[in-house]
């Protein structure tokens, strides 16, 4: 059977890593949070003192830099950054070092290779518009600004600290305009993709939405 790519694009907070994770699990495909390469940069730029608005800098750091995504883990130059990456000062540097067209030349091409032979479900802003704009499966998650910020103040994963569910919300929308903005790869929705509002939709529903739309594809090429 053919092993699909399937990009799953949308906003801060829409849902696409539980989505993401769960469809790859049940296709037995790989799955990638390019998000978390992004953070990963940023990081390395923090750690090594490096300005975040640097760009040959941090474009340079990019491409010498290794990035391994597996099993939920995430580890640049052999540091695991899993848990370090999820804070609100990496959300917020890993947003001005997605803006710089170096680093996303860097992450997009090695974003393409891990997608050779298939069998991939790849989350971020521009995996349907840029990184695969032939992608079997395109679909764009989003959901009410209320609830994104509701699930991010309730996400474990994600160290927010003590602020309250306004201030989550403010940081969630400036990301947002950062992202949306932007003049490299900006997050837009693809021509040819299906937009699902998960707002008040639980996980398996959505799950169950994306499945069905693999297996049209499927049944497509078969
Ligand atoms: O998805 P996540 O919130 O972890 O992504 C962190 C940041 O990385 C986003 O705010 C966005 O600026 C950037 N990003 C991007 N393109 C992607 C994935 C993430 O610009 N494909």
């Amino acid at each position: 059977m053919k092993r699909l790519i399937i990009a799953i694009d949308g906003p801060s907070g829409a849902g696409k890593g539980t989505i993401a994770r769960t469809v790859a699990e049940r296709l037995r495909y790989r799955h990638v949070d390019t998000g978390a390469m992004y953070r990963a940069v940023a990081w390395k730029a923090l750690h090594d003192r490096i300005a975040v608005d640097d760009e040959p800098a941090v474009g340079a750091l990019a491409q010498r830099s290794n990035i391994e995504l597996d099993a939920g883990r995430v580890l640049i130059d052999r540091h695991d950054v899993t848990k370090e990456i999820r804070t609100p000062e990496i959300d917020k540097a890993a947003s001005s070092v997605a803006r710089m067209p170096r680093v996303r030349e860097a992450l997009v091409s090695r974003q393409r290779r891990m997608a050779e032979g298939g069998g991939i479900v790849m989350e971020g802003r521009d995996i349907g518009t840029v990184v695969f704009p032939t992608a079997d499966v395109k679909i764009y998650l989003d959901a009410s600004a209320d609830e994104r910020a509701r699930r991010r103040m309730n996400d474990p994963a994600h160290s927010g600290g003590q602020a309250g569910q306004a201030a989550v919300a403010a940081s969630i929308e400036a990301r947002d305009r950062s992202d949306t903005t932007r003049t490299a790869s900006p997050l837009t929705m693809a021509a040819d993709a299906v937009l699902i509002d998960t707002t008040g939709l639980p996980i398996p529903q959505v799950v169950d939405r994306v499945m069905a739309l693999v297996n049209e594809r499927v049944q497509r090429s078969s």
